[in-house]
């Protein structure tokens, strides 16, 4: 009665799924009839294509991109006595990897255009202990591949992408998953590629890696019953992995469609920019694969973050804020010793970020409304209540 009716949603994946529905069932069916649950064919087979796709040789699958962070990083032989780096303004399953990997994390500030991590706070935090950074290759943007592999060339340091919102993306020739020695990636159903439930997986180019995640993920065993360090129970179902099989040839359409999206936000945006409503900066052209489309509400703008957000919900635009609490201010991580103020631009984004509605389908109106939305109420000038129908952004006569 109260709730206003979502018009546009946050997230549609009744749009991706619907137009191959029929072809998800019967990957579905198979693996019923097959009966190979757990580390049946249809796992070993999505491995290899997600890993050939990616430009790795090995990927291993998980039950999440959490597990694939800290049995990965366990994976690579990075753990007790190490020191990792990592963006204070990321999902907090990063920080959870490195601690459940038995490491120590370091965390960086980040770089406000892009909200990525700034390689020169990494420079500053190195230490004789540090043995690798993780680039969180955040929104669905590398970090430059060519400048983390002269860093890390540099401080003789492992790089560990955590990919989880970034599959397929490209950045200076390099695609996710192929730049460090190993990288993580997430199929919660809401990524660019998702599942039917949760979902990993470790990509790697080295065999040793591989072959100790295959145990990792397996209780430790090298064989059925013989167990050689001390693993857990943590493998892709083979149902979601049939999923997505069949999923992974749409996926570099679905990018496509995204960074039109993005593209199209960029254009009716731009003449926001002067009233403070600044988007994230894509700094890799169409290696972007914008798992989410994000703006800045900075201190120009003559409304706050929340009073946009609030009118987009009345309006039943329906955003998000990816995230609002650095991890170096959350409750569980006190304990780590940093406090308010350590990472300034990390704090400042986590006030000034909202992400818009992106999803392959969203449509072109759709963005028109969006952006008409937030013109309504961001611009100084703008129009009352009344008026709020009215399509600033829109081209229409
Ligand atoms: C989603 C995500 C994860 C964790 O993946 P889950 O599958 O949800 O465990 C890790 N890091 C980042 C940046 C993510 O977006």
């Amino acid at each position: 009665m109260n709730k206003t009716t979502v018009k546009i949603p946050f997230v549609d994946l009744k749009i991706q799924h619907q137009p191959i529905e029929t072809q998800l069932h019967q990957a579905i069916h198979a693996i019923l009839e097959r009966g190979d649950f757990i580390l049946g064919q249809a796992l070993a087979d999505f491995e290899a294509a997600f890993a050939a796709a990616s430009g790795a040789e090995y990927g291993v699958g998980v039950a999440s991109g959490t597990d694939a962070i800290a049995l990965g990083l366990q994976a690579c032989n990075i753990g007790a006595g190490d020191e990792v780096i990592l963006p204070a303004n990321t999902f907090i399953a990063t920080l959870i990897g490195v601690l459940r990997a038995g490491a120590k994390p370091i965390l960086v500030d980040c770089d406000p255009k892009t909200a990525l991590i700034d390689l020169s706070a990494a420079a500053k935090a190195i230490t004789p202990q540090t043995k690798a950074i993780i680039p969180v290759h955040l929104y669905g943007q590398m970090v430059s591949p060519r400048q983390l592999l002269d860093f890390a060339d540099t401080y003789k340091l492992l790089i560990f992408e955590d990919a989880a919102q970034a599959h397929l993306a490209e950045r200076d020739g390099y695609r996710a998953g192929s730049v460090g020695i190993a990288a993580a990636f997430s199929f919660y159903p809401s990524k660019n590629l998702g599942a039917f439930g949760d979902g990993g997986m470790l990509l790697t180019r080295d065999p040793d890696v591989a072959q100790k995640m295959v145990r990792l993920r397996n209780y430790g065993a090298s064989q059925k019953y013989f167990h050689v360090e001390p693993g857990t129970n943590s493998r892709l179902d083979t149902l979601q992995a049939a999923v997505l099989l069949e999923k992974l040839p749409h996926l570099p359409q679905w990018n496509r469609d995204r960074l039109t999206i993005a593209q199209q936000y960029d254009i009716e945006l731009a003449p926001l920019a002067s009233a403070g409503i600044i988007p994230v900066q894509n700094q890799s052209d169409s290696g972007h694969v914008y798992h989410l489309y994000v703006i800045k509400v900075d201190e120009s703008c003559v409304v706050e973050r929340q009073q946009i957000q609030d009118k987009l919900t009345a309006d039943g635009i329906q955003t998000g804020i990816h995230y609002p609490i650095p991890c170096h201010l959350q409750p569980a991580f006190t304990y780590l010793g940093y406090q308010q103020g350590d990472f300034p631009q990390a704090e400042k984004l986590a006030q000034q970020i909202l992400s818009l509605p992106m999803y392959p389908g969203l449509s072109s109106s759709q963005i028109k409304e969006v952006v008409a939305a937030i013109a309504n109420i961001a611009l100084p000038s703008s129009n009352t209540e009344d008026d709020s129908s009215v399509a600033i952004g829109s081209r229409a006569a």
